[in-house]
């Protein structure tokens, strides 16, 4: 009974420490706050290629 007990919560850790760790951190670091637009400073995603703010070219990273 003890053991069954350790498992699952050694198996929680792992789910959480997987989840916290590469999934959802570097999704939001690609998109909102990844750079700024040259023309109004408004933070942009990293992949956009026109500023959702002033509607001006900014260059494509990557
Ligand atoms: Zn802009």
């Amino acid at each position: 009974m003890e053991t069954i007990f350790i498992a699952i919560v050694i198996i929680l850790l792992v789910v959480i420490a997987v989840r916290s760790g590469s999934g959802g951190r570097n999704k939001y670091a690609r998109y909102y706050g990844a750079r700024k637009c040259p023309h109004c400073g408004n933070k942009i995603p990293g992949e956009v290629s026109v500023c959702e703010f002033c509607h001006r070219d900014v260059p494509k990273v990557f």
